[in-house]
Formats: structure tokens, sequence, C-alpha cells
């Protein structure tokens, strides 16, 4: 233990860098949405400013823009509105997500944002929707303190190569398959 100890302390004293971090919460399991939360909530605690911008959820009764929402620290946004997965209108779902992807530019220029949360930004990427290499050179001008916690599942492979922390969470069990249905506070 001792030695173990000791090569942990080192470890830990040789990482001297900061830098603004790109955190990539992926996979199949439960977690990702509710890890970049629980970060704005770590960033509030030291008093310093966050902006949220969730691409796909259009419902506003979640927990977390009940309580977020509130919070001066915190510009919320949730832009998910305008998408016709259904009726299949491919144009207006490049225009949503554009409209989106404004926003979420406005916060990468903003250098007073400590986090920026990019809530479900990876299902875009998939269907086509933001042009990865658009998105990934906006990821990279940012303010260089600036961090960025972007989820979802299926990330593209150049989000993968620039974030500086990826996890990728694995659905082992969820509540959901023995029909339990969505718990507040718990997955909304
Ligand atoms: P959370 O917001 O709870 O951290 P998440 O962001 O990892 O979840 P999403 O894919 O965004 O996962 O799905 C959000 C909702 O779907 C939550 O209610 C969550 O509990 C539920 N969910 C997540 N993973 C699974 C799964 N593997 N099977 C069924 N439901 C899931
Ligand atoms: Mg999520």
């Amino acid at each position: 233990m001792t030695r173990k100890k000791a090569v942990v302390d080192a470890a830990i004293a040789g990482a001297d860098l900061d830098k603004g971090l790109l955190l990539l919460l992926t996979g199949n399991g439960k977690g990702k949405s509710s890890s970049a939360f629980g970060m704005v909530a770590r960033t509030l605690g030291y008093g310093l400013k966050a902006g949220v911008v969730q691409f796909i959820k259009s419902r506003r009764d979640t927990g977390e823009e009940k309580f977020f929402g509130q919070q001066p620290g915190v510009q919320w946004q949730v832009l998910g509105d305008g998408f016709t997965w259904d009726t299949q209108n491919r144009e207006a779902d490049i225009a949503t997500a554009q409209r989106a992807w404004a926003v979420a530019q406005g916060f990468l220029r903003d250098a007073s944002l400590h986090l920026v949360v990019l809530d479900e930004l990876t299902y875009l990427l998939k269907y086509g929707y933001l042009d990865a290499q658009q998105v990934c050179a906006d990821l990279a001008a940012r303010p260089p303190m600036q961090h960025v916690a972007i989820t979802g599942r299926a990330a593209p492979e150049c989000l993968l190569e620039m974030a500086d922390t990826v996890s990728e969470i694995q659905d082992v069990k969820h509540a959901f398959r023995s029909g339990v249905r969505a718990q507040p506070g718990i997955d909304l």
C-alpha cells in the first residue's frame, strides 16, 4: 500500500498542467447527461459560470432545467424543438440543428463561461445535420481555459480523437427493461 501510494502521489505531483478540457461522455449506459450536469453543479460551487445547450430534448419539464434554469450563473438553452424525426423533413431538421449550433458557437466564444455542456450533440453529427469538421473547428477555437462536456451515444471519430477525457458508459442493466417508467430526479 505504501509503495502504491508513493506511485499515485508521484503521478498526482507530475500532473501540473491546467487547460480547458474537452470531455466526451458516450456509450449506451445511463449516466451521460447527469454526469455533465454534475459538473455544472461543481462549476457553480466555485462561483463560476456555465452554458448548457440541450440539442435533442424538447421537453421543458426536466429536473435539471427546473433547478439549473433558475441559477444566475447558468445559461440554459433547450433547442431541440424543431426536429421532425417522425415526419422526416431533413431540411427542417438541418435548419433546427444549425440554429442550435449558432447558440453553441456563442457559448464557445464566451470566455466568461468556465464550462459549456453540449448535451446530446453527437446525434446531430451522426445524422449529418451538422458538419463534424465545422463543429471540431469551433471547439478547437474556443477560449483556452474553457471546459466543454459533450454527451450522446455514437460519438464520431473526430470527437474521440480531439477529446482529452472520454468515458464510454456501458449498459449492464436498466430498470426500463423491467417495465419501470422514467423516475423524477433520476431519469428526468
Ligand atoms: P441520464 O440523463 O440519466 O444521465 P443518459 O444521458 O446517459 O441518461 P440518454 O441516452 O440521454 O442517457 O437517455 C436519457 C434517458 O433514457 C434517461 O431517462 C435514462 O435513464 C434513460 N436511459 C439511459 N440509458 C438507457 C438504457 N440503456 N436503456 C433504457 N433507458 C436508458
Ligand atoms: Mg442524455
